[in-house]
């Protein structure tokens, strides 16, 4: 929920909220006021398929221009293809007109650095205190100019084919149904496939404010794409969130592939050409720190969240990073998410590493068992606290909450960082360890806000 009066404006995903609701024209064109003097030079915009694109963008666009700064707009592009607009240009920085896989009555705007990377929270603290103050407007002869560039799409998917063994793909001969989600994907996943070389079928590939289904990639909104790979035999199926940063791929056998199992065979991909560094969330399953060390990778975990990763990946020179919601991050291309990359590289990783289904049927297995639990945000501190003096035999990671970690498996507890609970992730070799892991943390975090409730 976001409001005037509220001086935190950016959420994990930007500035978010329903149209005409939380989110007003007037809004973004005071926040396109603050951006443009946070960045200061040439800005590039863009937007996904949603209806309210258009005025949200204009009124950005105008409050960019009003304080001098030239835009450029790019028109309906994924965000990363923005993202790597910005910095191959050379651009002060980027502004992305989305709400990603929210409905479609949500938009949102989030804005690219000049490396076309997220902004650290500290850069948004930095804009949100211009909105709040209000930002000086310029003079009529030296407000900014708009120019528009249709280049974007085509320059990003060539650059991702660049990163890739096109030909090996193109010999191969495959088959891939593409779930477009009628959002951005529609302007480079169909363009890039093509180019590609792979016969692909394609599902939702018309671009509109109001997708067919919810354009959150998960395995309930996929039921058609599953149906379409398994009655075409085809190789690999694969679909995006509404701004085709995230991508999640269902295998030849129709099955849909947890975004931690994507990590997996990814990582052992990658780790066969290259040794390195994996970077992931402290909620990511074990199954990839299996999969690196085996393959002679190392790992790091870091808080939930792409900015986080992004940051480590550069910090440490990371090979590979991402998080278990579709998030795949390749620095050698853009260190944020990736959705035109993350295809082609399971494209080479199938025609090197064989069928995807025979590689997620080889991954270690776990079980996971995840839980809510209310709790009121005064109370979320004390809570760790709490539960740290509770569990004195566990090894302790404090990087995001608390992991417990013990010899087959660990629990994770997260204040969520919008709502009143805490969210209780339990993973195990066993499966009743799992559970009775999760039910000892629920019953233990219930008692102790039951208590303190009262005591107050
Ligand atoms: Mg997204």
């Amino acid at each position: 929920m976001i409001g005037a009066h509220m001086v935190k404006l950016f959420g994990t995903n930007g500035v978010r909220g329903v149209v005409n609701k939380e989110l007003t024209a007037e809004m973004a064109l005071r926040l396109g006021r603050a951006i443009g003097s946070f960045f200061n030079g040439t800005v590039a915009i863009a937007t996904d398929t949603r209806n309210s694109g258009p005025m949200i963008k204009s009124a950005a666009a105008a409050g960019l221009m009003s304080v001098g700064a030239n835009v450029i707009d790019l028109g309906i592009v994924p965000t990363p293809a923005m993202q790597y607009y910005v910095r191959t240009h050379s651009l002060s920085g980027g502004v992305m007109i989305t709400a990603s896989h929210n409905p479609p009555q949500f938009n949102g705007i989030k804005c690219a650095d000049r490396e076309g990377r997220e902004l650290t929270r500290e850069d948004e603290e930095k804009i949100e205190s211009l909105y709040a103050q209000g930002t000086e407007i310029k003079a009529w002869d030296s407000v900014g100019t708009r120019t528009y560039d249709a280049s974007a799409p085509e320059a990003y998917v060539n650059a991702v084919i660049g990163h890739v063994n096109a030909d090996a793909i193109r010999k191969a001969k495959l088959t891939v149904v593409a779930d477009c989600v009628n959002g951005a994907a529609c302007v480079t996943t169909p363009m890039l496939l093509e180019r590609l070389g792979v016969k692909s079928i394609l599902l939702n590939a018309d671009p509109k404010g109001i997708p067919n289904h919810p354009s959150e990639p998960t395995g309930d909104n996929l039921k058609d794409l599953m149906f379409v790979v398994k009655k075409e035999k085809a190789d690999l199926g694969t679909a995006h969130d509404g701004d085709a940063d995230r991508t999640v791929f269902v295998t030849d056998g129709g099955i849909y592939m947890e975004g931690d199992e994507s990590l997996a065979v990814m990582a052992k991909f990658l780790l066969s050409k290259k040794k390195g560094l994996v970077i992931t969330p402290v909620s990511t399953s074990s199954m990839l720190e299996d999969v690196v060390r085996k393959a002679g990778g190392k790992i790091s975990y870091t808080a939930v969240g792409s900015p986080a990763i992004a940051k480590a990946m550069h910090r440490d020179n990371a090979i590979f990073g991402g998080e278990g919601n579709g998030g795949l991050i390749f620095p050698e291309h853009l260190l944020c998410r990736d959705g035109a990359m993350a295809i082609a590289k399971m494209l080479e990783c199938i025609v090197t590493e064989g069928p995807l289904s025979e590689q997620t049927e080889a991954l270690p297995k776990y079980h996971t068992v995840k839980r809510k639990v209310y709790c009121p945000d005064r109370l979320k501190d004390a809570l760790v606290e709490f539960l740290k003096g509770e569990n004195k035999s566990a090894k302790k990671d404090t990087t995001d909450g608390l992991k417990l970690i013990y010899g087959d498996g660990w629990v994770l507890m997260r204040p969520s960082g919008t709502e009143p609970l805490f969210r209780i992730t339990s993973e195990s070799k066993e499966k009743d360890a799992a559970v009775k892991r999760a039910d000892e943390t629920e019953a233990k975090a219930e008692d102790y806000i039951r208590n303190m409730d009262r005591s107050v």
